[in-house]
């Protein structure tokens, strides 16, 4: 079946989900967080929001989770739609390779994370933006209710508590790059604004709709642009070579969009000129992804013939 007209959409949803229901080895959810790893496995949703706002979605699209990594999209958006290009000298955009919370690259890399979507790469963007606006948590979180048109969006403290509880490595992570001046607020501010920012519950239709901009070339909801068509490409080209860390080799093979997970169990999408996607199963692979995400957004592209290739 190959189609792309957007009332196809709902029966294709239902369809990857009822498959999905057959299909065993649905991962474990993190428990790195001890707040994530009560999640039921089986549990999943999907959404796709066109451009218009209109979302169709199917399972637990509506309930919201944990967003975890698929903040350092947003983050990254905003403080490039300021900062510009300089912001390249402080975190690269090649393939990581290693997992997404590694720390061995950067001592070899004076500081500089390998790219904005791993850990370390995140740490700097949110610390720069920190220094930028007096509270990059605030600016994301009201960007995040702005773009999904959800007001009631919010952070968990709950999760955020239990991964500064257990937030050793990033903090490592922070102070080695402190210590080549790739830092400039405290570190325990800086972790503040990074767990609170990474605990945002949201559900697969708020991200599917939050996401939109990048599908827009840019331009956020309310008609402004938020990033130069140039700018959102790059975005999308760093999420499809690096969103899904020492996987996306093997998500762009098998899904063929930008996309980017994260350890609450989320992945989005996107489509260029077309649409977005929101996709939650908590259970992960090895690799801290979604295993029924990806093989949701797998069978998507296969389904409807909607990907940038
Ligand atoms: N908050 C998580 C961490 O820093 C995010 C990681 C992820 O989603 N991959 O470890």
């Amino acid at each position: 079946m190959t189609t792309t007209s957007s009332h196809a959409f709902q029966p294709v949803l239902e369809r990857i989900a009822e498959e999905l229901e057959h299909t065993p080895g649905r991962g474990r959810p993190a428990d790195y967080i001890p707040a994530l790893a009560a999640r039921d496995p089986r549990s999943f949703g999907m959404a796709v929001a066109e451009l218009d706002g209109t979302v169709y979605g199917v399972g637990d699209w509506r309930e919201p989770f944990s967003t975890q990594s698929i903040t350092k999209v947003f983050t990254l958006a905003l403080e490039l739609s300021r900062e510009g290009d300089t912001l390249w000298e402080h975190v690269g955009r090649e393939p990581s390779g290693n997992p997404f919370n590694s720390l061995v690259q950067l001592e070899y890399e004076n500081g500089i994370p390998r790219n904005p979507f791993i850990n370390a790469g995140a740490l700097v963007v949110t610390d720069r933006l920190h220094t930028r606006t007096d509270d990059a948590a605030g600016e994301f979180l009201a960007f995040l209710r702005a773009e999904s048109g959800n007001p009631r969006l919010a952070f968990d403290e709950e999760v955020a508590a239990s991964e500064s509880a257990h937030g050793d490595r990033n903090a490592a992570l922070a102070h080695f790059m402190a210590s080549y001046g790739n830092i400039g607020n405290p570190v325990p501010v800086l972790l503040d604004q990074y767990f609170r920012q990474c605990s945002l519950s949201a559900s697969c239709a708020d991200l599917a709709l939050a996401t939109s901009f990048l599908a827009r070339h840019g331009i956020r909801a309310d008609g402004t642009r938020l990033l130069t068509r140039s700018q959102a490409k790059q975005v999308n080209a760093v999420m499809l070579t690096c969103g899904t860390y020492d996987a996306a080799g093997d998500f762009a093979y098998r899904v063929g969009l930008p996309g980017k997970s994260g350890v609450g169990g989320g992945i989005i999408a996107v489509v260029p000129g077309r649409c977005t996607l929101c996709v939650w199963g908590p259970g992960l692979d090895e690799r801290g992804n979604s295993v029924a995400g990806v093989a949701a957004l797998d069978r998507f592209t296969t389904l409807t013939g909607l990907s940038v290739f």
